[in-house]
């Protein structure tokens, strides 16, 4: 299959092979997408760059999604690397400090409240904004964002992150309205438990594993390889009429009322 074929793609949030955002990018890569790809921090600069590599990509550039300057830089390099074209962003970041995602949500300081949802959720509007001229001389584009189920309920330990997550669902409505007159669509993937950087530091990841797997319809987990086919779907042309809507790869869990 070439669904992806002369597409060009931003990649963001590969952190390692377990990365969501690295299965989405293999997958778009296997179609026939040119991919490039942000990072943050060197510490993981050599992984993403390795990763990058083996998919031959154009363009692998440092990014921290909370300065303007960077996210400004970084289209500014993807302008000049595709001709001022862009048809494709995965936007697969987030981050909340490890102390708010344990304990009482109600203790959560007014600085690391606003980090989380400025990393986890502003971050996509600012990439959606610098991303719209360079889809707009594509004519159109898809952007996709990673979500979790509790942005809309309340999953003990999700805690700060879950308030970031139900701005950044409202924000993906919002967006599509907004750049939807330009062909511009915008969707998010509600993925369930994956075992990633991010994840870890999660208070009781293991157990949200163990009591999904006893309540999903489906009983099996799933991996970052479903969550990879379903951005997939909405990034490709097969979803040219599907924008602002969330698309749950949880084995039916969001569904279950106990
Ligand atoms: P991950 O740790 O591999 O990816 C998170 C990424 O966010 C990393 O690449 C990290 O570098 C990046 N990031 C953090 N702060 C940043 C900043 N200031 N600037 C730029 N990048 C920054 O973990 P993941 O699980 O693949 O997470 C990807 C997305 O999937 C996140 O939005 C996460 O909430 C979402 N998600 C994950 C799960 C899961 O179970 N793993 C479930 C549902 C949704």
């Amino acid at each position: 299959m070439s669904r992806f074929a002369g597409k060009r793609a931003l990649v963001m949030g590969v952190a390692n092979k377990r990365s969501i955002a690295w299965a989405i990018a293999r997958r778009l890569a296997d179609e026939g997408a040119e991919l490039a790809f942000t990072f943050q921090g060197e510490r993981i600069e050599g992984n993403v760059r390795e990763l990058a590599s083996s998919v031959g990509s154009p363009l692998v550039t440092p990014c921290d999604v909370r300065a303007d300057e960077d996210l400004e830089r970084v289209f500014g390099e993807v302008a000049e690397a595709w001709d001022g074209r862009l048809d494709l962003l995965v936007h697969s970041v987030a981050f909340a400090a490890a102390e708010d995602l344990e304990g009482r949500f109600t203790d959560t300081p007014r600085d690391r409240f606003w980090l989380a949802v400025d990393i986890s959720a502003y971050s996509l509007v600012a990439a959606a904004r610098a991303a719209e001229p360079l889809m707009a001389a594509a004519g159109g584009g898809s952007i996709v964002t990673m979500t979790y189920l509790g942005g809309e309920r309340a999953v003990p330990h999700y805690n700060v992150m879950g308030v970031a997550k139900a701005t950044l669902d409202a924000s993906v409505k919002y967006l599509a309205w907004d750049l939807g007159e330009r062909d511009i669509r915008v969707n998010a993937v509600s993925a369930g438990p994956v075992r990633t950087l991010a994840a870890r530091s999660i208070a009781g990841f293991t157990e949200m594993e163990s009591m999904f797997v006893e309540r999903a319809p489906l009983r099996r987990h799933i991996d970052a390889d479903d969550v990879g086919a379903a951005a997939a779907y909405l990034l490709s042309d097969d979803a040219k009429n599907v924008t602002g809507t969330t698309l749950y790869v949880d084995a039916g869990y969001h569904a279950m009322g106990m």
